[in-house]
């Protein structure tokens, strides 16, 4: 199974370039969080994980069958919404004819009702009319006979006996609330009804007489062996026909309407409010004489498209069904999309990862081993699997820096471990060891958790090897130059040994001439002048041994021990050489040691060389000013404390000298090696002069002489310090 992980790779910026230009920062750090919070993988250690084979598992490969289920189901998710819409409107359809007949059906039923009273009203009163027509009903009785009538029929406002001439014979209202007062169209149905012999109504029509406004009359002649007896006339309230004829049931639904000939409305009842014009229906009520129809129309309106809140829910069901398919699509869309992305990067720094030649680990927050690159395992010859998951102490951990280890081990726990890195050694399997460099960082996931720690580690032995490579031409160079140095002091010194070689021949021939004379004279020696002739010879001895032992210590190779040195014992060993260069040029020398100067912690031979190619600097300076101005002084003094690095205490050695100063463009390639002003000179001097005080933690820095001249001058530290550095280092300057 390959497992891939992102780490935040801030930390490997610092150490590899690789990581600058493949990958970016935002590219790092941005790619992980989008996978994470668009795929919602696991993160553990902060950095995501994507397992190929469970990329595999998700079917990337064969996308095609997972559309095939959701797409027959939005199918017939469609199908289903479109019969949802197309049945209720069928239903609409249907339930609107239903209405309709309906409607019809109960108007036809009213007017059947209505026609059907209109007819026992008739028939009472046509008996009646008979009865009084015969002279079997008189006038007086007909009250009683019309109170029952009247009781049951309350649209039956009034029946009278009108008589031949006119005049109200007899009234169901007596005494007669007033003249039958007939409109016209009553008069007409009563002419009509005369003429005829058969009963009939009149057209509705207003009349002064009754509280009702309209009246709907009915006359039914009285004829008795052809003699015309007048007519009973049975006045109908029109507003009560619909009033006590239509079933209160109907009305509550219709608004209905009694209306003439010409359409013009002359009663209306609308109980349950107007009618809305879509459910109508009109209908002729059969009244011999009368023109009248009843109009229903229904107060209903048409009915709605979603009858009912089920079928309303499931079409926003289906809806939010399909709201959610197409989301879904979307989503697989942008998740292939992402997926696609993600295996690019997946390979992509899988091959990076591997071909990085930085040792990449990653430790959890208990310094277990989550994670280890090629490159270290390759680096300490381990396998993977035998490292992760591990606890210290590590199978790389060299067993002579256990304690080292331990103590980095916990302050990297502890998260106080610089960012600079840090250099260690680390063991092969095969035992071997090898520097590395190594930085830590802590490992953060994408909500910014720390979740450990991530170390890049560098092999430096090929750095290491460069370095010691670099040394060894240093030291070669610097033996080199100390050797032309030799060259010329040996002839320096060959020539000031003439000297003391000569007087030791002198003073020994003169001791030997004393022998002979005494000898030859039978005298005893001369002892006194014997004694001095040989101590004199004796002290030029030692100073030409003086001379050979500088020269000798000055070229021997040897490795640097830093000791604590008095400043006037290193002036002292160098002192005699320097008065050799000086005589030469007729230099006067001055030596100012401040009192009490701490000794300084450094190599004596190294810094001896340094102050003898400072002094003959100086002096082959002065060789062509006038002999007046030649005064070489060497001075040493304790640096105040805080004007040095870091305040610890240090010891300034000035050489100064009134020579022909240095200009500017000179001073500027003053310590580069091989410039030189000089026919003959190397420029080396000052170059390893600089090498071995900054070797000792000092600086070596020069000024114009305010009097003329250059002032050479260099710090050492006192010996108060502890000594933290004994590595060899290039023997000799
Ligand atoms: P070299 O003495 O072999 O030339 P150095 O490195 O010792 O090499 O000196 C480099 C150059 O610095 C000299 O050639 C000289 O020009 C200049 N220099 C060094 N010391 C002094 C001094 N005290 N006064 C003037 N010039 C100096």
């Amino acid at each position: 199974m390959v497992l891939f992980e992102v780490p935040d790779c801030r930390q490997f910026l610092q150490t590899q370039q690789l990581w600058k230009t493949t990958c970016g920062k935002s590219a790092c750090r941005s790619t992980p969080t989008i996978f994470q919070e668009q795929l919602g993988y696991t993160s553990a250690m902060g950095m995501p994980r994507l397992r190929l084979s469970a990329i595999a598992r998700l079917g990337l490969a064969r996308p095609g069958w997972r559309w095939l289920l959701p797409l027959l189901t939005a199918l017939l998710v469609i199908a289903v919404l479109l019969s949802l819409v197309w049945l209720p409107l069928k239903a609409q359809r249907l339930e609107s004819t239903e209405r309709q007949e309906q409607l019809i059906a109960d108007t036809l039923w009213v007017e059947q009702a209505i026609r059907f009273q209109f007819a026992r009203d008739e028939d009472a009163l046509r008996q009646l009319g008979a009865e009084l027509a015969s002279g079997r009903l008189t006038a007086p009785d007909l009250q009683a006979r019309l109170a029952p009538l009247l009781r049951t029929n309350h649209e039956l406002r009034r029946v009278a006996w009108i008589g031949d001439n006119g005049q109200i014979l007899a009234a169901s209202d007596e005494p007669v609330s007033g003249p039958p007062g007939l409109a016209s169209e009553s008069a007409a149905a009563a002419d009509r009804a005369r003429r005829t012999g058969i009963a009939s109504y009149s057209q509705p029509a207003a009349t002064g007489g009754l509280q009702t406004s309209t009246l709907l009359e009915y006359h039914v002649p009285l004829f008795d062996s052809g003699r015309y007896r007048g007519s009973l006339v049975a006045s109908y309230s029109t507003a009560l026909i619909l009033e006590e004829m239509v079933p209160w049931w109907f009305a509550q639904d219709n608004e209905i309407t009694l209306s003439g000939g010409d359409d013009n409305v002359i009663e209306r009842r609308a109980a349950g409010g107007a009618g809305r014009g879509i459910y109508t229906h009109a209908h002729a009520l059969d009244l011999p004489g009368a023109n009248l129809t009843l109009r229903t129309n229904s107060i209903k309106v048409a009915p709605k498209l979603f009858p009912n809140l089920l079928v309303g829910a499931v079409v926003a069901l289906a809806l939010a069904l399909l709201a959610s398919l197409v989301a879904l699509w979307r989503d697989i869309n942008r998740r292939l999309a992402v997926e696609g992305a993600l295996r690019q990067q997946v390979s992509f720094r899988t091959a990076m990862e591997n071909s990085l030649v930085t040792g990449l680990r990653a430790r959890d927050l208990d310094g277990r081993v989550t994670y280890v690159n090629p490159a270290f395992c390759q680096m300490v010859g381990t396998q993977a699997d035998e490292l992760l998951g591990r606890l210290p102490p590590m199978p790389y951990w060299a067993p002579e820096a256990m304690a080292e280890y331990q103590q980095r081990f916990s302050e990297v726990l502890a998260g106080t471990i610089t960012p600079q890195g840090f250099e260690t050694i680390f063991q092969r399997a095969s035992g071997k060891r090898f520097p590395v460099l190594i930085f830590e960082s802590p490992l953060v996931d994408a909500s910014g958790r720390q979740t450990g720690w991530m170390g890049s580690i560098l092999d430096i032995s090929d750095r290491k090897r460069v370095e010691e490579l670099n040394r060894q031409q240093q030291e070669k160079l610097q033996t080199s130059a100390r050797l032309a140095s030799m060259g010329e002091i040996a002839s320096t010194v060959a020539h000031e040994l003439n000297q003391p070689l000569a007087a030791i021949s002198s003073y020994t021939t003169g001791a030997l001439n004393i022998l002979h004379a005494s000898i030859a004279s039978g005298n005893p020696v001369n002892a006194a002048a014997l004694e001095m002739a040989l101590q004199k010879a004796s002290s030029q001895a030692q100073r030409a041994g003086q001379i050979i032992r500088s020269v000798h210590a000055f070229v021997k190779q040897r490795e640097t021990v830093r000791e604590a040195v008095p400043v006037q014992a290193l002036i002292d060993g160098v002192v005699s050489l320097i008065e050799l260069q000086a005589q030469k040029f007729f230099v006067g020398l001055q030596f100012v040691v401040a009192p009490q100067l701490p000794p300084i912690l450094a190599d004596r031979v190294l810094i001896e060389q340094v102050l003898l190619n400072l002094t003959r600097n100086a002096i082959e300076a002065m060789q062509d000013v006038a002999p007046v101005r030649r005064i070489l002084r060497i001075s040493a003094m304790r640096e105040p404390v805080g004007a040095a690095e870091g305040g610890h205490a240090t010891v300034l050695i000035a050489v100064t000298d009134q020579g022909h100063g240095i200009a500017a463009d000179i001073g500027e390639r003053l310590f580069s090696p091989f410039f030189s002003t000089k026919a003959e000179g190397m420029g080396m001097g000052l170059n390893i002069c600089r090498t071995a005080i900054e070797f000792h933690g000092g600086r070596l820095t020069h000024r114009d002489n305010p009097g003329g001249g250059t002032i050479f001058e260099f710090t050492l530290p006192t010996a108060v310090l502890p000594a933290t550095d004994r590595n060899s280092l290039p023997a000799s300057a």
